[in-house]
């Protein structure tokens, strides 16, 4: 008999058809959120979960008593109980490499933006606000040979370090809670303190994933370290800084913009302040939205999923869960 499989989120066909061969599926395919009492009925019946980024807690497994895969659509797992997932023995798996580059992007797209103020400037033209006299009014910052400091230095972070040094000639230096030497060697950046990071540079990334360790790690003394000219960018998940410190910096003029892709909550409330600050450009969580990676992460937490369920040892099972 085929293992059941729950899937919670639409997928390509193709990566539909390829879990069809090995299991049998049911789905949610529906463009809200699956309701949290729905979906534990279909789990008691699940052997494998296909997952947007749903939260996995206790909670949750106890009235999944045939689960043993948790697959997810995402590189980032933080939505993963690990402890809880640990003692009912779930494999937990993610969709790592795939990304990279698109995220990256993402990550210059927010750099570029926010120094040379694309989104607002975007505004103005449309607004029929353009007038030649303006001109300083509407200088921005340059990007290239500026100093750029990458907070998480992964797989993700070398993507954006290759991008700012051989497209953009910058400066960048990293931190990480473990040297990375052959990223230095490779990518001529240099390891930094934390502190020494946010005091000397221009644009500031951040790519740390959100674990105990780096929640909040970027707070009010972080953000009053920074050059009352830089720029910060989150494209990490929104519950690695503090919101509140960040909102304080921008109003108080310690930094001079930020662009984010992530928020404490979201979709982020309509009333948040982000959403009225002409120096702050707001992107709804989109860093691997492309049509190309969005299929390749599905396709890929597909084999997680199937070669878990069909007694072989997934290619991506999350670190703490190895
Ligand atoms: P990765 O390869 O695991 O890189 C994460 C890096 O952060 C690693 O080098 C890791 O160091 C470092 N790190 C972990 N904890 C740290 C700490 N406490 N202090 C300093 N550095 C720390 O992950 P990735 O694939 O680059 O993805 C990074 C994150 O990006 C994901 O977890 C996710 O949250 C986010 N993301 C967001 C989007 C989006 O749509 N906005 C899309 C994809 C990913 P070690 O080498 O020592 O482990």
């Amino acid at each position: 008999m085929k293992p059941t499989v729950f899937i919670d989120r639409t997928i390509p066909v193709d990566v539909e058809a390829y879990i069809a061969e090995s299991c049998e599926i049911e789905k949610w395919d529906h463009s809200e959120p699956i309701p949290k009492d729905l979906l534990k009925d279909k789990l008691a019946k699940a052997d494998g979960l296909l997952t947007g980024g749903r939260k996995i807690n206790a909670e949750l497994l106890e009235q999944a008593p045939r689960l043993k895969v948790v697959s997810s659509i995402s590189v980032g797992y933080n939505h993963f109980d690990i402890t809880a997932m640990k003692q009912r023995g779930i494999i937990g798996t993610n969709t790592p490499h795939v990304l990279n580059d698109t995220v990256a992007d993402l990550a210059l797209a927010l750099i570029l933006g926010t120094a040379r103020r694309v989104a607002e400037l975007d505004r103005y033209v449309k607004e029929g606000l353009w007038n030649p006299r303006d001109g300083e009014k509407l200088f921005g910052k340059d990007v290239h040979h500026a100093k750029l400091g990458i907070i998480g230095m992964g797989r993700i972070g070398e993507a954006v370090a290759r991008r700012a040094k051989f497209g953009f000639e910058m400066d960048v230096i990293y931190y990480n809670r473990s040297r990375k030497p052959e990223a230095e060697e490779k990518l001529g950046v240099r390891y930094a303190e934390l502190n020494e990071l946010l005091a000397s540079t221009d644009f500031i990334v951040l790519l740390a994933p959100l674990t105990p360790e780096t929640t909040r790690l970027i707070g009010r003394k972080e953000f009053q370290l920074m050059k009352p000219s830089s720029i910060f960018v989150n494209i990490s998940r929104g519950q690695t800084i503090d919101e509140a410190a960040l909102i304080e910096a921008l109003q108080q003029g310690t930094i001079a913009g930020a662009g984010l892709d992530v928020y404490e909550k979201e979709p982020v409330d309509v009333n948040h302040p982000f959403l009225k600050m002409p120096n702050v450009l707001t992107l709804p969580h989109i860093g691997s939205a492309t049509t190309q990676t969005r299929n390749d992460m599905a396709m890929l937490a597909a084999q997680n999923l199937v070669s878990a369920l069909t007694g072989h040892i997934p290619p991506n099972i999350v670190e703490e869960l190895k």
